[in-house]
This record gives C-alpha cells, sequence and structure tokens, in this order.
C-alpha cells in the first residue's frame, strides 16, 4: 500500500525501504563499509562490467545511500538519484556530466553566492563557459543558446532573491531546442516538483531542508528520465559517443535495460569514481531521519515564514520584504503560485533603512536566531549576505544576484512564532537605533 502512495508525507517514511532482510531492523542500517564482498570472480567481474548491478566500493554506491537515493527519486517522480558529498557536488556533476572543454550552459542570474563563483571562476579554468541570463523574460535563455549548449540552470526559489523561476516557460524552450533545463530545488522541497513542470534534472543541497537539523553536508542529483538524450545525439556526445574511461560504453545504448536512467549511471560510475566526492552512509542515514518529517516541516516553516513577511511588511526600520508570497510584481505573483503548493517557502529577505551599519547591529542583536552561513535548519537563522556569502562577488555582482548593503536573509524555523516575531521586534529596535547614531 505504502509502496503505492502519491503522498508525500507517505512516501518520506516508506519509497526504498521496508525493514532489513536479516534483522528486521526497521530503522534504515547505517552500512559504514568501504567494500562490499565478491560471490566469486565471474560476479566480480560481471559487476564492474556492469552486466549485473550491485555493491563495489562505498566511493560509487552505498545500501544506506541507496535508499536515500530511492526516497528521493519516489518523491519527486524521477526515475534515479545519486546521492554525493555536498550541494556544490551536486551542481558540479550535474554539469560536468553533459558539458566539457568548449561547451557553455545558460545560467540564470539569480544564483546561489557558492554557485555563481563555480559558473564564473572555476568552470571557466575547466574551459566550460557560463552565460548568465536574466530569467525575468525566459526568452533570454532561448538567446543565449547555440551548438555548444548543453544545459540551462537555475533555482527554484533563488536563495537571496526569492522571486520564482518559470520552470516551465524555460523547460519548454529547451525540449524545443534540445537542452535539459536543471533546477536547484533546494530551497522548495515539497512545494515543488520540478519534473511535472519539464525540468530534466533536479540537484539538492541535503544539508538544507532534506537534512533540516544542521548537522551534515551532502547532495543530490536526480534524474527525471523524461529528456531524449539519443534524440539530440549531436548535443550530447559524452552520452552517445563511446566513453573511452569505459570501455567505450555508448551510455545510452549501455544501460537501455534499465530504463531511462543514462544520464545518472553515467554521473555514477564515472565522475563519482573519478573525483570522490561521495556521500558517507553516516550522513546518509542523517538525511533519510529528515526526510521523514520534511512534508511537516516545510509546512511549519511556510507559515512562521508567512507571518515574519507580514509582520516585517508593517514594520518602520524595513523598506522592503523579499517573500515568494509577497510579490506586488503580478508576473512573480504568477510563477510563485504556478509553481509553488502548501506555501512560500521558509526564506524571507529584507532590508533595513540604514544600510550596512543598520544590517550588522540587526545581526549582532538577534538572540533566538542564529548566526550562520545555512538555510533550513529547523531553528531560526540570519545571516548579512553582502559580508557573508556574497562577499566575493563583486559589487555589480552582488547586485545582480540580489544582495544590496541592508540585505538581511532569514531562514524561519519551527519555533513558535511568537517567540520568532518577539525576537526579531527587539533585534529591529537595535537596527534603527544604530541608523540613527550614524
Ligand atoms: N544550492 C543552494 C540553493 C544553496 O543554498 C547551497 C548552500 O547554501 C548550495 C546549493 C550548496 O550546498 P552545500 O553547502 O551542501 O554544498
Amino acid at each position: 500500500m505504502a509502496g503505492n502512495s502519491k503522498n508525500p508525507e507517505t512516501i518520506a517514511l516508506h519509497a526504498g525501504y521496508r525493514a532489513d532482510e536479516t534483522t528486521g531492523a526497521v530503522a534504515v542500517p547505517i552500512y559504514q563499509t568501504t567494500s562490499f564482498q565478491f560471490r566469486d570472480t565471474e560476479h566480480a567481474s560481471n559487476l564492474f562490467a556492469l552486466k549485473e548491478f550491485g555493491n563495489i566500493y562505498t566511493r560509487i554506491m552505498n545500501p544506506t545511500c541507496d535508499v536515500l537515493e530511492q526516497r528521493v527519486t519516489a518523491l519527486e517522480g524521477g526515475a534515479a538519484a545519486l546521492a554525493v558529498s555536498s550541494g556544490q557536488a551536486a551542481s558540479a556533476i550535474s554539469v560536468q556530466n553533459i558539458a566539457s572543454a568548449g561547451d557553455n550552459i545558460v545560467s540564470a542570474t539569480d544564483l546561489y553566492g557558492g554557485t555563481w563563483n563555480l559558473f564564473k571562476n572555476t568552470f571557466k579554468l575547466m574551459g566550460i563557459e557560463v552565460r548568465f541570463v536574466d530569467p525575468a523574460d525566459p526568452e533570454n535563455f532561448r538567446r543565449a543558446t547555440d551548438d555548444k549548449t548543453r544545459a540551462y540552470y537555475a533555482e527554484t526559489l533563488p536563495n537571496p532573491k526569492l522571486t520564482v523561476f518559470p520552470i516551465k516557460e524555460v523547460a519548454d524552450i529547451g525540449r524545443e531546442l534540445g537542452v535539459p533545463l536543471i533546477m536547484d530545488n533546494t530551497a522548495a522541497p515539497i512545494l515543488c516538483r520540478p519534473f511535472d513542470h519539464g525540468a530534466a534534472i533536479i540537484v539538492y543541497s541535503t544539508t538544507k531542508y532534506i537534512g533540516g537539523h544542521g548537522t551534515s553536508i551532502g547532495g543530490l542529483i536526480v534524474d527525471g528520465g523524461n529528456f531524449d538524450w539519443e534524440k539530440h545525439a549531436d548535443r550530447f556526445p559524452m552520452l552517445n559517443q563511446p566513453d573511452p574511461s569505459y570501455h567505450g560504453a555508448v551510455w545510452t545504448e549501455a544501460v537501455k535495460p534499465l530504463g531511462p536512467v543514462a544520464y545518472i549511471i553515467k554521473a555514477r560510475v564515472t565522475l563519482l569514481r573519478d573525483l570522490g566526492s561521495a556521500m558517507s552512509p553516516a550522513n546518509a542515514f542523517q538525511f533519510i531521519q529528515g526526510l521523514e518529517t520534511l512534508p511537516l516541516r516545510m509546512r511549519e516553516h511556510c507559515r512562521n515564514a508567512q507571518a515574519v513577511a507580514e509582520f516585517l511588511k508593517g514594520h518602520p526600520a524595513v523598506t522592503k520584504v523579499s517573500f515568494a508570497g509577497a510579490h506586488e510584481d503580478a508576473e512573480q505573483k504568477r510563477r510563485a503560485d504556478a509553481y509553488l503548493s502548501g506555501g512560500y517557502g521558509g526564506l524571507v529577505g529584507f532590508e533595513l533603512k540604514g544600510g550596512l551599519a543598520a544590517g550588522r547591529a540587526f545581526i549582532d542583536a538577534l538572540e533566538m536566531f542564529y548566526h550562520v552561513a545555512n538555510i533550513g535548519d529547523a531553528r531560526s537563522l540570519a545571516i548579512h549576505p553582502a559580508t557573508t556569502t556574497h562577499s566575493q562577488l563583486s559589487p555589480e555582482e552582488q547586485l545582480a544576484t540580489g544582495v544590496s548593503e541592508g540585505y538581511v536573509r532569514l531562514s524561519i524555523g519551527i519555533e513558535h512564532i511568537d517567540d520568532i516575531l518577539q525576537d526579531l521586534d527587539q533585534a529591529l529596535e537595535a537596527a534603527g537605533a544604530a541608523k540613527d547614531a550614524a
């Protein structure tokens, strides 16, 4: 019964695992092992030759990670997933799996600062060009596309701008031109299912809402199994031509019996094998624990964040509130309602009247909120991006990603709303005083 459910609350508890076959353990065991004994030499060579699928070595697969992969695949309605060591690894591998030196991707400008750095600097050194475009007009993606474009990339609810990405509009352009859309859905698990709107690949930093308790760094890549890589063979030579790193395997052919999973199997057996950014089974266990209560927590995050956005909107020390549920622009409103359901997320940004001095004073005065470089924790968190997460960007780049000097980002937790508002209120008073003194 549970296995057939379409309800995220049930899937998050049951998909991919029932009980341990030998001990009957109900909690998913942590398979804390580097390697797995082969039955005999034939078994070993079959596994390496991909004639048979099974566990070889934890850098490439692990049964605890496998449950996490299956569970998130089921939640997203995808074909298969790959657990990796961090959200950054997920973003990097999702692109490197189909793009190499001389290729390009088109990305939305509204990005997490770490992804911006990866795209702007590290990918450039590797010869992969990233063409940044403003997602306000989806047609910008078409205009930036050429024969060497291998993917479109965007965040569902970009941190810190919090304007919802036009998923279907850009996915449709990509399907017309043969370009898959990769969506970073880190800020909106449960609330948005990007495959339902045409995305081909989803990446997550599981560090955030999926883990939910601030204990572990991890990432996931989910393959929608809905993109026809063979139809666009010229655009994707890495999936359609013999791979010299795997006895000349042509991935779209080699894994056909397993379903539409060429993209994700290639990522596992080549990039995870070579780059080594594997998720540890102990961390996978933490993410599985987190998933169990994710639908419940997202409801509370959304409810509290909505109340915080309303409170901030009416506050005299605040000039602007960024919240997916509070956009005044009609198109932004439409996108939020079209792509998010069950709430508008747990992130709230706002600008203080007093700029940099007020931003610092506000953060320093917080008592219950934690001042950390993280989002998606059960606890309420705050940060001043201009001096932290986005400090390595130029002032122009900061503005392009939505960060001004007085901008503060809140990740609203699941504490009682009265305590959240009380802490914000007293810190806003301190920020007001700092502005007056300046
Ligand atoms: N994507 C988004 C939207 C993020 O907010 C972050 C981290 O803040 C990442 C990716 C990177 O994830 P990680 O810190 O797990 O590498």
